[in-house]
């Protein structure tokens, strides 16, 4: 089922006296999700990713804009004649039902022409279950279970009713780390043998990247980007992104156009085909730098940290806005510990140049 978001606006009235303004939660959201895709909304707290995940399930209504699951308006439908699964962070599971009542509960009520025989229900309850991998704990209750299996059994929750869209809110937030890698390859796979259409919400970069077939990234409502993740990765459309995006972070430098000219610092570093001279943010990827003696860019080495196949060099430069700048380095090809400094070139297609004032991106050529 296609999701088709039209100009989705959510504007809350605001009602702290001391602030004369509404809060524009979402704003201007277009978008068609394909079918079949798991789409992941990115962004920091409070970028309006849950509200944009409410209003596609219903449960919050847009101040403007429509939704449509396939070619039906959906704008107006109240959450339960949707068709859509939802999974929360916190499980909210029924704590006095056993996992194969909470599971049940949700089919239990279906009215009309939706209702199940009794054997139908007992069937879906336990193909799902043995979907999410929890058929052998249906008798238990929620309090005697793990934090992933929670998840799970939330997760066969929203599945039981056929969803047309599947829709996660920070699905994996209380789980422990390694849970969590567990769990969300475990949502992946659920995801691709079912062919949901899914949205996956979470604040999580790595974990937006790893899971989804397309990314959306949000700051304060306003959506910056759309695309697969390595695209997006690899070609931000502003600084925001750029940071957002990658571990360890891209490091940013102050820097200028002159002549053609990138400088960060006083060192120039590329020579562009940028015609106009204006002052500029620099991002290079970590796995931007390389080490070479005759290289454009000094920096003092601050040290070395081992990775194994890689390891990561520490080092300063004046022009860098962050304390320290972080670049990944072929172990075989390390600098000695004892260099006071070292010399980088750097991979053209791992450096982004952004207008200081707009942090909108330049792109340009080497020349
Ligand atoms: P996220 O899920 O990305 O953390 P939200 O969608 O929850 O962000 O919130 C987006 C913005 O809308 C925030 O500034 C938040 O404070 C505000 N907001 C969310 N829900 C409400 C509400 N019910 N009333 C007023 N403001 C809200
Ligand atoms: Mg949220």
């Amino acid at each position: 089922m296609k999701v088709e978001l039209q100009h989705l606006t959510k504007i809350f009235p605001n009602r702290n006296k001391k602030i004369h303004s509404d809060v524009v939660a979402v704003s201007d959201f277009t978008y068609t999700i394909p079918d079949g895709q798991l789409v992941g909304l990115l962004g920091p707290s409070g970028c309006g990713k849950s509200t944009s995940l409410y209003m596609i399930c219903g449960l919050q209504k847009p101040t403007s804009g429509k939704i449509f699951f396939g070619d039906d308006d959906v704008t107006e439908l109240p959450p339960e004649n949707r068709g859509v699964g939802l999974v929360f962070q916190n499980y909210a599971l029924y704590p006095h039902m056993t996992v194969k009542q909470n599971i049940l509960f949700p089919l239990q009520n279906l009215k009309g022409s939706d209702k199940l025989t009794k054997e139908d229900m007992l069937k879906r309850t336990y193909d799902v279950a043995k979907l999410v991998q929890i058929d052998d704990l249906m008798d238990r209750k929620p309090s005697e279970l793990s934090g992933g299996q929670q998840q799970r059994v939330a997760i066969a929750r929203a599945l039981v009713k056929m969803p047309r869209v599947l829709l996660l809110d920070e699905p994996l937030s209380n789980l422990d780390a390694r849970l969590r890698l567990q769990t969300r390859e475990e949502i992946r796979r659920i995801q691709r043998e079912t062919k949901i259409t899914t949205v996956f919400v979470t604040h999580d970069q790595e974990e937006a990247m790893s899971i989804s077939d397309t990314i959306v990234v949000m700051k304060k409502g306003v959506v910056q980007q759309i695309g697969a993740p390595q695209d997006v990765y690899d070609n931000p459309a502003n600084l925001f992104v750029a940071k957002f995006l990658g571990t360890p972070p891209i490091n940013v430098f102050n820097g200028k156009v002159e002549g053609g000219k990138l400088y960060i610092g006083d060192d120039a570093v590329l020579n562009t085909n940028i015609e106009n001279d204006c002052e500029v943010m620099v991002g290079i990827r970590p796995e931007g730098f390389v080490l070479d003696p005759n290289g454009p860019m000094q920096c003092k080495l601050n040290g070395i940290e081992v990775m194994g196949r890689d390891v990561s060099v520490v080092s300063v430069n004046d022009a860098c806005v962050a304390p320290t700048i972080r670049s990944i380095i072929d172990a075989d090809n390390k600098p000695s510990a004892g260099d006071e400094t070292v010399r980088f070139s750097l991979k053209m297609h791992k450096v982004f140049v952004f207008d200081k004032a707009t942090e909108e991106r330049i792109h340009y050529e080497v020349k």
